[in-house]
């Protein structure tokens, strides 16, 4: 198959070389583990344990309170030593489960399915919301929901995302190499619920050896392909992948199944296995630490609840440089960390330290109309005008510019000469026009 992109987009440093070669270690974390009951999009995980409960690697510690939800795991064994808010990367406030670590890691026995062909397409669901899963390249969806579509007939695509576009993540490069085994078993899982799909396992090029180890594993499978796509940023965003690999588009209004596709990214496929086949609910995942002020950038296969300092350590700290900026996930859309003591949630991929933070050495100018910002959208806005909207309080403007549409990758504010913060404005205004329209 040749190289398939979208519309737009750029092309930034991207950085994987400082971990990608990197083994995945694992890291057993030694202090207290952090576990927000909002850790997914939907409502809350309920809390099943109270303060003094002794609870074993693998148990079920809060429970999905909805269908849009999903249930939580403890990592280690230990005894609950709090439920209470903590702060998360975002900078949100969270209810959280807080386990005091006994360091013994003793693990519940898990059900594991000798013969996955002879579940249902129910039991299938039922036991992939009972591993608690969810989209793991960063949305959170819990995964349940999303493989429950209205017309699952209509399903013709099953598109696992190996892009990983963003700079500096590895993670999801080592699972491609180190877990195609449980990446195919879990897409032939969920192709096994859609029999009009087909699988497509979509890859960058600038991932060659995923892409050929993946291609000869897939030949003996006939219904899974190999997609190479051209690397540019933002070649993983949901409706870019989408538009690469089936040529069809999807705007805000729509979900991904009204074009006829599902897309998982790879580690929610590994995921799905896990759970599956072998019952084993999300408590670890892959997380490269990396940057140039980090000792010796790695990737680590992490216990979800672990603190991101105490994880900055085992990578060797930080350099005497120190660093200027520190971020939770991608560069282009991550969360600039001002405190390293929150936990690694099952959504979060990576810590990147900085010795320069790029974005405050220059001061935003006027526009100069350059265009460059509309080149670089992968949803074909104005961001300049959007920007000027936001900046201006004109809601009823940025609705009607479909400001809507932005998907917030950063594409804009990464290309502006002038330094214009653009994506940031119009990323706040879409909060707030939504905000409006929940209340109406
Ligand atoms: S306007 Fe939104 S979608 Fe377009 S480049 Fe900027 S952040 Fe990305
Ligand atoms: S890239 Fe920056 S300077 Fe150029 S048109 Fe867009 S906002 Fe203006």
């Amino acid at each position: 198959m040749g190289l398939k992109t979208f519309k737009g987009g750029v092309h930034p440093y991207d950085g994987k070389d400082l971990s990608k070669s990197k083994p995945v270690t694992d890291y057993l974390p030694k202090g207290d583990l952090v576990f927000p009951l909002s850790q997914h999009i939907g409502a809350p995980a309920t809390p099943i344990v109270a303060v003094g409960d002794s609870v074993l690697r693998g148990q079920k510690i809060a429970e999905a309170s909805g269908f849009v939800s999903a249930a939580i795991f403890s990592s280690v064994s230990g005894t609950v030593k709090a439920i209470e808010p903590r702060r998360t990367t975002t900078g949100d406030m969270v209810n959280s489960i807080i386990i005091e670590n006994d360091g013994a890691f003793t693990e519940v026995t898990y059900d594991s399915c000798e013969d996955v062909s002879s579940l249902s397409k129910e039991q299938i669901i039922e036991r992939i919301k009972e591993a608690g899963v969810v989209g793991m390249g960063g949305a959170g969806f819990p995964t349940h929901v999303k493989l429950s579509p209205k017309e699952p007939e209509k399903i013709e695509y099953i598109i696992a995302n190996g892009a990983e576009c963003e700079p500096y993540l590895t993670s999801d490069y080592r699972n491609m190499m180190d877990e195609a085994e449980l990446l195919i078993g879990g897409m032939n899982i969920v192709l096994s619920m859609f029999p009009n799909a087909k699988g497509i396992i979509g890859i960058e090029d600038n991932k060659p050896d995923c892409i050929e180890r993946l291609t000869k594993m897939c030949a003996s499978e006939p219904r899974i392909d190999v997609q190479p796509l051209m690397t540019k940023y933002p070649q993983g965003g949901e409706r870019q992948l989408i538009h690469a690999v089936t040529g069809r588009d999807i705007n805000s209004k729509m979900l991904p199944a009204d074009a006829g596709c599902i897309v998982d990214n790879v580690e929610t496929l590994i995921s799905i296995y896990r759970g599956v086949k072998l019952g084993r609910p999300v408590i670890t995942h892959n997380f490269t630490v990396t940057g140039d002020a980090v000792v010796e950038p790695q990737n680590f296969r992490i216990c979800v609840g672990t603190n991101f300092a105490e994880l900055l350590e085992a990578a060797g700290g930080l350099k005497a440089s120190g660093a200027k900026k520190m971020i939770a996930g991608g560069p282009m859309m991550g969360f600039a960390l001002f405190d390293l003591n929150v936990p690694i949630t099952k959504t979060t991929s990576a810590l990147i330290c900085m010795t320069e933070d790029e974005a405050s050495l220059y001061e935003p100018s006027a526009c100069i109309n350059c265009g460059r910002c509309v080149e670089a959208c992968p949803e074909q806005l104005i961001p300049s005008r959007l920007a000027d909207f936001a900046e201006h309080g004109q809601k009823d403007e940025f609705e009607k510019w479909y400001g809507l549409e932005c998907i917030e990758c950063g594409s804009c504010t990464y290309g502006c000469p002038a330094r214009r913060h653009l994506a940031q404005s119009i990323k706040t205004m879409k909060k707030l026009v939504l905000a409006d329209k929940r209340k109406k």
